[in-house]
């Protein structure tokens, strides 16, 4: 690439690091940036930026948030005695969009991966704990994905929440093993969620 200006060299290289985007579109995304005017390109750079600098995690569910706690936590006409329990932020929002659920969350930020070298001390489990301690929550739904890792966080917490007396319950099979939530339709996601059962 010795014949290709080094900046453009440079974007191309970056945006090719981001999840989804081939060498082709890497290529695409940077000449698209390059007819942008200046303005647009800045607006793009600082929300970027912006990103990184504002988004924090709620100190509550562990949501990325820009203010503390985030909206869910802080919205009262919500169920707070429900708290759905997900891998990552971005399950949240598939959930959301079902319509049919009014609890709060707590996202745990990974799974479970003994490959990887990844224990329960490395999630967000204890703090759920924290959460569960005050008795005022009734049901902890296990939204995890459907797929082995998962598997093993879901039994995991099914065991250590048990003593707590709450009722835990999971997705129903509505979700092909092996599927993300992330990317489950708001149908199938939704009965899953309604037919949720007990553990
Ligand atoms: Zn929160």
């Amino acid at each position: 690439m010795r014949f290709v200006a080094e900046p453009i060299a440079r974007l191309v290289e970056e945006f090719g690091k981001l999840p989804g985007i081939g060498p082709k579109s890497a290529q695409r995304l940077t000449h698209h940036v390059l007819r942008s005017s200046d303005e647009e390109a800045r607006s793009l750079a600082e929300a970027i930026l912006a990103l990184k600098e504002k988004i924090k995690l709620c100190s509550i569910c562990f949501n990325t948030t820009d203010c503390d706690p985030c909206r869910i936590c802080q919205d009262m006409g919500r169920d707070h005695s429900r708290i759905c329990v997900v891998e990552k932020p971005s399950d949240i929002l598939p959930l959301e969009h079902t319509g049919k659920y009014n609890g709060v969350y707590h996202v745990l930020h990974g799974t479970i991966s003994p490959a990887q070298g990844i224990g329960p001390d490395d999630l967000k489990i204890n703090e759920l704990l924290a959460r569960l301690q005050n008795g005022s929550v009734t049901e902890v739904i296990i939204a995890t994905n459907p797929n082995v890792e998962s598997e093993t966080v879901a039994m995991y917490l099914q065991r250590i929440i048990k003593p707590f007396n709450i009722h835990v319950t999971r997705l129903a099979r509505g979700l092909p093993f092996g599927a993300e939530l992330e990317y489950a339709d708001d149908l199938t996601l939704g009965q899953a969620l309604e037919n949720r059962r007990e553990f």
